[in-house]
Order: C-alpha cells, then sequence, then structure tokens
C-alpha cells in the first residue's frame, strides 16, 4: 500500500514550526531560522529573544494576518501541488520500490501542509511536511514533496536495516546522509526525466555528491544499501573536519 499524500492549509501548522525553528536554532548556528523566516519576516524578530519565542501572542497575529489575506492563492496553489503530485506519484513509488527493495511505507498522516517559511520542515514522527504556499516555480513542487518522501522511506528503511544508527548521537550524521541520498537520487538521470527539475542541495554536501554522482548514473544503480555505503564513510570525513556552518 502506499500512501495518499492529502495538502492542507493551517496557520496553526506554521505557527508550530515556527516554534521548532526557534527551538532547533542552535542546532546549526541559527542558520535555518535566518534562511526560512527572519530575510523574509524580519518583524518577527522581536518576538524571539535567547532562542525562546518570547511573543506568542505577536507571533500568532503575524501568521494568521497572512494566512487570511492570502486565503485564495493558498488554495488555488494548494490543489495545483495536489493535481501535479498525482500525475507523478505513481512512478515515484515505483522508482522507490526499486531503491528500498519494496520496503512497507511507514504508517503516518502523510499530509502537506501549506508554509509561508522560505523552507520547507518535514516532522518524522507523524509523516507531515510543508510545501511553500505561494512559490515562483511551482514546477518544483513535486520535487520537494518527493525529496520528502524519500526522506520518511529512508528513516523508516534505516530503523530496521541499521539499528546501529538508532543511537540518538547520530541524528546529525544520519541527517547529512539522508540529505546526500536525495540528491543522488532525485538529480539522477531517470529521476530527473519524471520531474525535470533538479534538487537544490545544502552547499556543505556539494562535495560528496559531486564524488559520488558519476556512480548513480543508470537507474539500476540507485539501491539504499549501496547508498548507504558509500555516503557514510565521507560524511564521517567531513563531520571530523568539523566545519562550522
Ligand atoms: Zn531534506
Amino acid at each position: 500500500m502506499y500512501p495518499r499524500v492529502k495538502f492542507r492549509i493551517s496557520a496553526r501548522k506554521d505557527i508550530a514550526s515556527f516554534g521548532s525553528f526557534v527551538g532547533q536554532a542552535d542546532f546549526d548556528n541559527g542558520r535555518s531560522l535566518r534562511w526560512a523566516i527572519l530575510r523574509w519576516h524580519p518583524l518577527l524578530r522581536q518576538a524571539i529573544k535567547n532562542g525562546k519565542i518570547v511573543d506568542r501572542i505577536f507571533a500568532e497575529k503575524y501568521v494568521k494576518d497572512i494566512y487570511r489575506k492570502n486565503r485564495g492563492i493558498a488554495s488555488k496553489n494548494m490543489e495545483r501541488y495536489e493535481r501535479d503530485w498525482r500525475k507523478k506519484e505513481g512512478i515515484f513509488f515505483e522508482m522507490t520500490d526499486d531503491i528500498f527493495h519494496g520496503c512497507p511505507w511507514p504508517p503516518g498522516k502523510y499530509i502537506a501542509y501549506a508554509t509561508i517559511w522560505g523552507m520547507f520542515p518535514r516532522f518524522l514522527d507523524d509523516k507531515t511536511f510543508q510545501v511553500p504556499m505561494e512559490y515562483r516555480n511551482k514546477k518544483y513542487i513535486p520535487v520537494t514533496i518527493a525529496h520528502e518522501m524519500l526522506h520518511f522511506m529512508f528513516y523508516a528503511y534505516v530503523e530496521k536495516n541499521y539499528p546501529r544508527y538508532r543511537d540518538p548521537e547520530h541524528n546529525f550524521f544520519l541527517w547529512h546522509i539522508s540529505e546526500i541520498f536525495n540528491i543522488l537520487v532525485i538529480n539522477s538521470p531517470a529521476w530527473l526525466d519524471v520531474f525535470r527539475e533538479k534538487n537544490m542541495l545544502y552547499p556543505e554536501h556539494r562535495k560528496i555528491v559531486a564524488e559520488l554522482r558519476k556512480k548513480y548514473q543508470e537507474p539500476s544503480s540507485l539501491d539504499a544499501d549501496s547508498l548507504i555505503r558509500d555516503i557514510h564513510p565521507l560524511v564521517k570525513k567531513m563531520m571530523q573536519e568539523k566545519k562550522p556552518i
């Protein structure tokens, strides 16, 4: 059974993800918080102090106002995203089965929520994620959905087959592996034929992707174990070099 992604608009979900950007800012020296939120919504600076939301009322009103003003455009865009995803989901699930040897999809809500933030978070626990309420290149949205869905499958596969990674101390390590994994898969020729847009990558992963890209050109080469085996030592090395973000 393949999960059917549902599309929803919820200001409350976006307020919650604002909270997670703020709460996790230490993780990357605030980079995601700046990229995703403060660059576009500088007014929200006043709601944050020392890694906490100090003015929740202001933040909630700010987000809800944007939702109220953009209700029409939000539903129009979410409908289009759903239509576009439905056209690609069949082939996406088949290609994903090949990579993960038919590993079953983990249970979860599989809801794509709109977001006004500039980065699109995922929530591994309940299998929800966010897509931009408004985006210039709408053809890119199916790529972001495929990207988040691959994360859900990747983590389910690792949980089952790589118990040594379960330790929370491996969280950041695993995050690097899964991001690089996604780029190698989605930017491979067979996937580009389907999605037609390149997945953007984190700058710190560029070197590893360039090193491995050639090996993963053929669809038959895209195998989860092989990818994990190849990416693992390079991420380990990168983390030992410890360049600050
Ligand atoms: Zn990702």
